[in-house]
């Protein structure tokens, strides 16, 4: 019998990564959860292995502290037990850009894009060299939609797409899975914590329908899961007209209707 490989979820006290530690635990998997609030993740550990008879770790960090980031990065890149990443914890934009603080930008780049990246960094190697293992980047549809007034929230999550196409087309030849998953407005405790009323949302998905989404998406071994996306070619046409964009840019020189005096 293989052994199930150990899933490391942050951002698991609550929301999706809860739910993904759930999930996980229902399937036999042992986990590692992540978070700044232990009696909470003690709480949840305890449940899962009570109920799942899985063995369950927990971590308390505060990801945007340098020496706590650090201690997780030595847990990933030395416990070859861990086979899945579940880059999950974020937070959030509280405000207009022009309302940011430079406490409240370095917070949310540092949790969002910082953390994340150095995680799934810590990682690869060893998933690398053992030609297995997956890595999920939880990004946000806010990402598509400067529209939404969120716009250094929306840059972190564009980053978490840009970057998991970039470790999918490195990583998946040798054999390591990326999975950027995009949800929507998700009913967690995420918009409270920003000081957004959730109940002003016109639609809002409930999380246990948004994680069974994302999972299925992730045993379908998909690069890009967005549940929400009634449409799934309206993905593929964004997609196929990103390159094509590209097949469009010539780098010797500047386009025409630049060359002319104005
Ligand atoms: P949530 O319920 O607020 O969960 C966020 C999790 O991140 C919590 O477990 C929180 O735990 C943890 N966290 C926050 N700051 C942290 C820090 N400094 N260090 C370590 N852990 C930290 O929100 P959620 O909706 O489940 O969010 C999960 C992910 O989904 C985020 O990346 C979010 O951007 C993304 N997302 C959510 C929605 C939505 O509508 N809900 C939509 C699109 C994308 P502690 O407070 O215990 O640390």
């Amino acid at each position: 019998m293989t052994t199930l490989p150990t899933v490391l979820i942050t951002g698991a006290s609550s929301g999706i990564g809860a739910t993904y530690a759930d999930r996980f635990a229902r399937r036999g998997h042992d986990l590692v959860l992540v978070a700044r609030d232990k009696a909470r993740l003690d709480a949840l550990a305890a449940r899962l292995r009570k109920d799942n008879g899985v063995a369950v770790d927990v971590l308390q960090a505060d990801l945007t502290a340098p020496a706590d980031l650090a201690a997780l990065e030595t847990r990933l890149r030395d416990d070859a037990r861990i086979g899945i990443l579940i880059n999950n914890a974020g937070m959030a934009q509280s405000g207009s850009f022009a309302a940011q603080t430079a406490a409240g930008i370095d917070r949310l780049l540092a949790l969002n894009t910082t953390a994340l990246t150095r995680l799934a960094a810590a990682v690869a190697p060893r998933f690398v060299q053992s030609g297995t293992g997956a890595i999920v980047n939880i990004g946000s549809v806010v990402g598509f939609a400067p529209e939404l007034g969120m716009s250094i929230y929306g840059a972190t999550k564009a980053f978490v797409l840009f970057l998991s196409q970039g470790l999918n087309l490195e990583l998946s030849p040798k054999g390591v899975y990326v999975q950027a998953v995009l949800p929507a407005a998700t009913r967690t405790e995420i918009w409270e914590r920003a000081g957004i009323d959730i109940n002003v949302l016109p639609e809002v998905m409930e999380v246990s329908e948004l994680v069974d989404a994302a999972l299925v998406g992730f045993d379908r071994r998909e690069l890009v899961t967005i549940p929400p996306l009634q449409v799934a070619e309206r993905w593929d046409a964004l997609d196929a007209a990103r390159q094509g964009l590209m097949s469009d840019v010539r780098q010797a020189h500047a386009a025409e209707r630049y060359q002319q005096a104005a």
